[in-house]
């Protein structure tokens, strides 16, 4: 919007005419906010909240609003809208990934992640693959972490993302990408679940990645699979021979025993899972790690997710952008291109991306450069998380909906843990809003309990514990909220308040004053003046209000401009004249009772 645009629209506002216009089709993005919406409207911030709030939806100025919200908005004010071309908008082209006509598929590799706790086997279990099946060996290369590598199993290729924990795994989750099929859980068989398995067990099943158990260390005297299964059996996790559908591999990363057979199961689960992606189209896909290469600028690991990205091709990845100049795989050779369920690194791009950030190809180095440079913007505004949609607006007006406080507990001692859980469930019993612990365990609070709650759109409890070291500064980073606690009634009570806070909110119209039409005056621009005489109360120049002719309701507005005499005013009151144009509406008749009203929160 020019500064010219903008102006003309403030004196229309000073003049106090109606400020519409049917004949504009505004282009909007998958999301924006509510300020960057006024703007584009050429509106005001409270007048945007207003409309929305007539429409039952609350929001404030740095909400972020998808389209639809959007467009009730705008039609509040005559506008018509449409949605931006897909490849104008990276958020609307991620969102198609996974609504590709079906003769457009063709199968893909699955995404394997591998999770646990340390020391129990994860980069033993990863060599011993890489070293054994990897695809196209390079004599004499050298061979490079990239954070993932594809290996073959009878010609069908894995692709493993080799992400140093669960925390980064979450990461990777929390910015939208949905990135891994399988979860591979490796426990050691010589020590049984620790708290990071429980973890990782907490981070899949939030992911909802099926989960594929590894159970390791088989060589070792000790090696007692029995008991890991129990032990999962507890967490809700059975196994295939103890009657469940878990898929529980015994093996050796160090001998090699029982490796093949984990391969196979990943190989058969992939295909039952018919993992499909359309190869030709633009691509799609997910940073996975980022490096500043002092020789080559900004590399980037990615994995592509949808199509095929080629060398040539203009990118851009969350605030970076560009166009890719080469494509290696981890032993350094050149590749033309990465297919879907694929990793490969690129260089290119202008500055380095973030891990999580979404890749996307564009028609052009200037649409590129305008995305990256939105997505840096909104990435300085922090506003990525908290994304309001239609639906979500639709469920919370939707009285009786079942919603979920989604709660990350950690606490001093084991038994505390199972305490407050315990708690947590009897409070939730019968109520409409539910407390939900996605996991929970003791320790201090870590970065990826910070992760976790972040992507699923939940707070942590730390009860009786304090930060590592770096999590605290993480929650901060991603607007997740931690609560302390040292007394536990405190902390139910607290939730329980929660909970409550988290009912529908319900509104009642409470009348502010009325107004009766006296006479009608023809002002400039076919605008009509009603000249009122306050009846009772008293009219608000920013408030809402409805015109009533007997008993029918004319029209249901707000206040354009509110004059006592020639001056503006910001209120009239009971016993006094005043003239008032109303937003839209020019059809007055004399008797025509002004009424205003606010709505106010009841609970
Ligand atoms: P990570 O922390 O989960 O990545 O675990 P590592 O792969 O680093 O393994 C931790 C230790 O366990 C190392 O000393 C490995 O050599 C050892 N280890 C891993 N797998 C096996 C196994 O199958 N058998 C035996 N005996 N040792 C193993």
């Amino acid at each position: 919007m020019t500064t010219e645009q903008r102006t003309a629209g403030t004196r229309r506002a000073r003049r106090g005419e109606p400020r519409r216009n049917p004949n504009r089709v505004l282009t909007l993005p998958e999301t924006l906010t509510v300020k960057e919406l006024a703007q584009l409207l050429d509106q005001s911030d409270v007048d945007v909240i207003k409309q929305l709030m007539r429409h039952g939806i609350m929001v404030s100025v740095n909400q972020v609003v998808d389209h639809q919200v959007a467009a009730v908005a705008a039609a509040a004010y005559g506008t018509r809208t449409r949605l931006a071309e897909p490849a104008e908008d990276t958020a609307a082209i991620t969102a198609s990934v996974g609504r590709e006509r079906d003769e457009l598929l063709r199968p893909r590799p699955p995404v394997v992640t591998i999770l646990g706790h340390v020391d129990h086997g994860k980069t033993s279990l990863l060599d011993y693959i890489r070293n054994t099946s990897v695809v196209d060996k390079e004599a004499g290369g050298i061979t490079q972490h990239i954070g993932a590598y594809q290996v073959e199993r009878d010609g069908q290729p894995i692709t493993f993302l080799d992400t140093p924990g669960h925390a980064a795994f979450t990461a990777i989750r929390s910015r939208g990408a949905r990135v891994t099929d399988i979860a591979v859980l490796v426990v050691a068989a010589d020590d049984g679940i620790m708290p990071q398995t429980d973890e990782a067990i907490s981070h899949a099943q939030a992911a909802e990645v099926p989960i594929v158990v590894a159970i390791n260390k088989m060589d070792l005297p000790g090696a007692q699979p029995e008991v890991v299964k129990r032990q999962l059996s507890e967490r809700n996790l059975l196994v295939e021979d103890w009657g469940g559908e878990v898929i529980a591999v015994p093996l050796s990363a160090q001998t090699g025993d029982g490796v093949d057979d984990l391969l196979e199961n990943l190989s058969v689960l992939a295909e039952i899972m018919e993992l499909k992606a359309n190869p030709d189209r633009e691509a799609a896909g997910v940073i996975v790690e980022a490096t500043l290469d002092r020789r080559r600028g900004p590399t980037a690991t990615v994995l592509v997710q949808a199509g095929t990205l080629h060398v040539g091709d203009h990118i851009v990845a969350g605030a970076a952008s560009g166009r890719v100049r080469a494509i290696h795989d981890e032993n350094g050779a050149p590749l033309d291109a990465i297919r879907p369920g694929s990793p490969g690194v690129i260089t290119g791009l202008n500055t380095t991306p973030e891990a999580g950030d979404i890749l996307q190809v564009m028609r052009d180095d200037r649409a590129a450069r305008q995305v990256a440079n939105r997505h840096g913007q909104r990435a300085a505004t922090g506003n990525l998380d908290t994304v309001l949609t239609l639906d979500s607006v639709v469920k919370q007006i939707d009285a009786g909906d079942i919603k979920e406080l989604v709660l990350v507990l950690k606490a001093d001692v084991q038994g505390s843990v199972e305490a407050v859980v315990h708690s947590l469930e009897k409070l939730s019993e019968g109520g409409d809003v539910k407390a939900r612990v996605i996991h929970a365990g003791s320790g201090s609070v870590s970065d990826s309990d910070i992760q976790l709650a972040a992507a699923s759109g939940g707070i942590v409890i730390a009860f009786n514990v304090g930060f590592e070291i770096g999590a605290e500064r993480t929650a901060e980073r991603l607007g997740v909220q931690v609560r302390n606690y040292q007394i536990i009634y405190r902390l139910l009570e607290d939730i329980e308040q929660a909970l409550q806070g988290m009912l529908e909110p319900e509104f009642h119209e409470v009348v502010v004053g009325r107004a009766e039409v006296r006479e009608i005056f023809d002002g400039r621009r076919g605008v009509r003046i009603a000249g009122c005489r306050i009846l009772d109360g008293r009219i608000v120049r920013q408030g809402s209000v409805r015109v009533m002719r007997a008993d029918q309701m004319m029209t249901e507005t707000g206040i354009g401009s509110l004059r006592h005499f020639r001056d503006e005013v910001n209120q009239a009151t009971a016993g006094t004249e005043c003239g008032i144009v109303l937003e839209g509406f020019n059809d007055y008749a004399e008797g025509d009772v002004i009424v205003a009203y606010r709505m106010e929160r009841v609970n």
